[in-house]
């Protein structure tokens, strides 16, 4: 099975009826580039820069970051690289920074959250991805954004950032690209807003099904209710991915859902631009991507977005997926 997929690396993904849909990789480290690049991936839609920060005693300086972000931005030969501003807190802690015990820590301190708080260490790993931007496409992405003023906030610490390597006559991309991650409701819903603010989406199906649904993602006991196929999730997608194209800015997805092949009639139904996703399922899905009609994937949205339950929609994803051939 793996070596049959194997023929699908080097093979642009294009559906029958013409629509390409970049697929990258989700990666958190070089190593993981490595085993990117070998399962045919070209571009990297997530880079989860918090696992340079984990299994350490201290931050890690501007320097260590830089030569990490620049040697995956030259690895990818010019290709983009969206590089993810540190997400931690809610599951993901560091041994020497320490978090107050928090109640609900998926909703807590965490994410841009930290970086807005802690400007210090935000500014050290903006410089460092801005020095990387100058050896390859390297795009920045911000986790958890709820709201506009945290947008203009990074913004802001971005081009101060900016400003200093322009005194220090550090090359840099002047026009790097800035996305924002699109995983709390209430970002779904101002997206409008958001994209006036940003040159791209990203959704993050996992934190954003937690937070539509009020499932947390790491609880066992209530992992019946994680319905990443759930009406109320097909329409938050669908919110989003609608304000993008009014808007004219590219729109990817960077959740697990993003590399589960039977959704991909639901990301051809949207139109998205990319998918991003763990390396091991990138021929998988490419495989069912060649075979998969955007027309026809577009009428089934049409009719799963009418669906009334989250059986219904994988019933209707079921029955069509059966018939591609
Ligand atoms: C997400 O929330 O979907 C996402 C991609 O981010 P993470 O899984 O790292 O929280
Ligand atoms: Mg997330």
């Amino acid at each position: 099975e793996k070596k049959k997929l194997h023929r699908f690396v080097g093979v642009k993904p294009v559906t029958p009826d013409g629509k390409t849909i970049e697929l990258a990789a989700n990666i958190s480290s070089l190593k993981e580039l490595e085993v990117a690049l070998r399962a045919g991936a070209v571009e990297v839609g997530l880079f989860r820069t918090e696992f340079l920060y984990m299994d350490r005693h201290s931050f890690p300086s501007e320097q260590e970051q830089f030569e990490v972000y620049k040697a995956v931005a030259q690895k990818l030969d010019s290709h983009p690289v969206i590089i993810r501003t540190l997400d931690i807190g809610g599951d993901k802690q560091l041994d020497y920074f320490e978090i107050p015990e928090e109640d609900n820590p998926f909703l807590g301190y965490r994410a841009i959250r930290i970086s807005l708080d802690r400007q210090d260490l935000f500014k050290t790993q903006l410089r460092a991805v801005l020095r990387a931007s100058h050896y390859g496409h390297v795009k920045l992405m911000f986790p958890l954004i709820s709201s506009v003023e945290e947008v203009q906030k990074a913004k802001k610490v971005l081009e101060e950032a900016k400003q200093e390597l322009r005194q220090e006559n550090l090359p840099f991309n002047e026009n790097i690209e800035v996305g924002v991650m699109i995983e709390v409701p209430a970002a779904v819903l101002i997206a409008d807003l958001l994209a006036d603010e940003v040159d791209f989406f990203s959704i993050g199906t996992n934190d954003l099904v937690q937070f539509a649904l009020a499932v947390d993602r790491m609880n066992e006991q209530i992992a019946h209710l994680y319905e990443p196929c759930h009406p109320a999730v097909l329409r938050l997608l669908k919110i989003t991915v609608d304000a993008a194209k009014r808007k004219g800015i590219p729109v990817g997805v960077c959740g697990e859902l993003a590399g589960d092949a039977r959704a991909l009639p639901i990301w051809l139904g949207l139109d998205v631009d990319e998918l991003s996703m763990s390396s091991y399922t990138i021929l998988q899905v490419k495989e069912r991507l060649l075979r998969t009609n955007q027309e026809d994937s577009r009428r089934l949205l049409d009719d799963i977005m009418k669906c009334r339950t989250s059986q219904e929609i994988y019933d209707q994803l079921e029955t069509f997926n059966a018939n591609v051939d």
